[in-house]
């Protein structure tokens, strides 16, 4: 049953060939059995899940279900689950029950899905291989001895080790495209404002954003028709109309145009990431895209001027984590000030404490323009370089990651390796475009992701090229070969 997509077990769950029931417990089997090697969830929640499960055959059987009733997924545990530990990797959070769930929580409880668990993260969704968790670092089921990405590197170990057919992650700077790419999985971050992050812990509110992780396009479609919702509660929530992201998915890509900007294939690029990307793009040109050199000129600053915006407001949103209201408080404190210091310099590690101490600065009297107010002039430029490009190509494409997985360790002790990780995805973030990875080749056995950016709201086209790729490849049904 793991072996199946999400839309065959829609399918499956509709033509009686298993109950949600024996979905579920078939998924948690296998978490039982495989997530010891990869430690990719956190927190299992079987008898909920296991009740979830009987309601969903109940609605099922009743006829008129929605299309997720009865589908097992895992949720980053990023997103509040009501009742259930909400961690987001930190010791700040280890004893953190939220009493209310993330509208993407929601949104999938309403439709009758069932939640396996919660997936581990770096601390705070701050990083890039997943090193940085509290409860330590995720394995890629490529290679073992290599990391998954991050910081959603959980869930897309999991889905790539099929312990679950989908899962929510987010993306703030590559979060949902950089672990998809290097755990040869499909993934795709929204417009910003698509999908609502009430509930969402917030890491850089200006870039977050939550989106589907799953094998294939027609799989993130489904997931993103769930999530995908106008949100008063989030003042950042767009209220545009909502497609059914599965209606073009089946439209012919003729007389595609598929920017290719120069800059993403420059020096640092590795040469096999290089070659499977150009590999792809003569795929879509079989199947009828056009491919135009475009450029994107203030590419460059993307990376400097994120590690100035991000921190800012990570600065920001993690002072809330104070010892006093909620999460870690320090044992015995001598007084306030001792609280609050022992606190987060116990709760927190050590790349959120780094994070903290930039974004402060950056934030300073004196500094703020200087460092902040200049950062959001390179946002604006980034935004204009793809509102340019966008007036004469329909998608822009290019490698999702410099190169494949790399062992644990390996950027460890150079922050700024570490950064530069996330230099093709960090500027859809600054702009708030919509950006999806998708398995496109292997460099040595470790798969290569394809990075597919597209205009604002234009998530459907992305699924359907993706799709359309996916239909004339096979690069998303290869899996590690330890489980083939
Ligand atoms: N790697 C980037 C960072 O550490 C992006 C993380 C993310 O998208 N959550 O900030």
């Amino acid at each position: 049953m793991h072996n199946f997509t999400l839309a065959e077990l829609i399918n499956g769950l509709r033509s009686n060939k298993f109950s949600s029931v024996e979905l579920t417990q078939h998924f948690l089997n296998r978490i039982k059995e495989l997530n010891g090697d990869y430690n990719a969830i956190i927190t299992t929640t079987a008898s909920q899940a296991l009740e979830s499960a009987i309601s969903a055959d109940q609605r099922l059987a009743n006829g008129n279900a929605p299309e997720m009733c009865g589908i097992p997924i895992l949720h980053k545990d990023i997103f509040c689950t009501n009742g259930v530990r909400t961690s987001c990797g930190s010791k700040m959070l280890d004893n953190f029950i939220p009493p209310y769930n993330a509208t993407v929580v929601e949104n999938f409880e309403n439709d009758g899905a069932v939640m396996l668990g919660k997936t581990n993260m770096d601390e705070f969704a701050m990083g890039s291989s997943n090193e940085t968790s509290f409860y330590g670092p995720v394995h890629n089921p490529w290679a073992l001895d290599c990391v998954p990405g991050g910081s959603s590197g959980g869930s897309a170990a999991a889905i790539s080790a099929r312990l679950a057919p989908g899962a929510t992650a987010t993306d703030t700077g590559g979060s949902i495209r950089q672990p998809a790419a290097l755990c040869g999985i499909s993934g795709l971050k929204p417009t910003y404002g698509r999908v609502s992050r009430w509930g969402m812990i917030a890491f850089a509110s200006s870039l977050d954003q939550a989106g589907p992780m799953a094998r294939t396009a027609e799989d993130c479609a489904i997931l993103l028709n769930a999530m995908a919702s106008f949100d008063e509660k989030d003042s950042t929530s767009v209220n545009e109309p909502i497609p059914n992201y599965r209606s073009k998915l089946d439209n012919p890509i003729n007389g595609l145009k598929i920017g290719i900007p120069r800059e993403y294939f420059s020096e640092g690029l590795h040469s096999g990431t290089e070659q499977a990307v150009r590999n792809s793009l003569v795929e879509l040109q079989n199947l009828g895209a056009k491919l135009i050199d475009i450029k994107l000129p203030s590419s460059h600053l993307s990376v400097p001027a994120y590690y100035v915006i991000a921190p800012a407001e990570a600065s920001a949103n993690l002072s809330r984590f104070d010892g006093v209201k909620y999460g870690y408080r320090c044992k015995e404190p001598k007084d306030l000030e001792d609280l609050y210091r022992r606190s987060r310099s116990e709760g927190f590690g050590e790349e959120v404490q780094r994070r903290i101490m930039i974004g402060t600065y950056c934030l300073s009297a004196g500094y703020y323009d200087a460092y902040y107010g200049k950062a959001q002039q390179v946002r604006k430029l980034i935004q204009q370089d793809f509102s340019d490009a966008f007036k004469s190509v329909d998608l822009i494409m290019g490698p999702t990651c410099p190169s494949p997985a790399f062992k644990f360790g390996a950027k460890g002790n150079d922050p700024v390796a570490m950064y530069l990780e996330d230099i093709y995805t960090i500027a859809t973030n600054l702009a708030g475009l919509p950006g999806m990875s998708i398995p496109c080749g292997q460099v040595d056995g470790k798969p290569v992701g394809l990075q597919i950016i597209g205009n604002y709201f234009n998530e459907e086209r992305i699924l359907n090229v993706a799709h359309q790729f996916q239909q004339s490849t096979d690069w998303h049904n290869h899996m590690p070969s330890e489980l083939a």
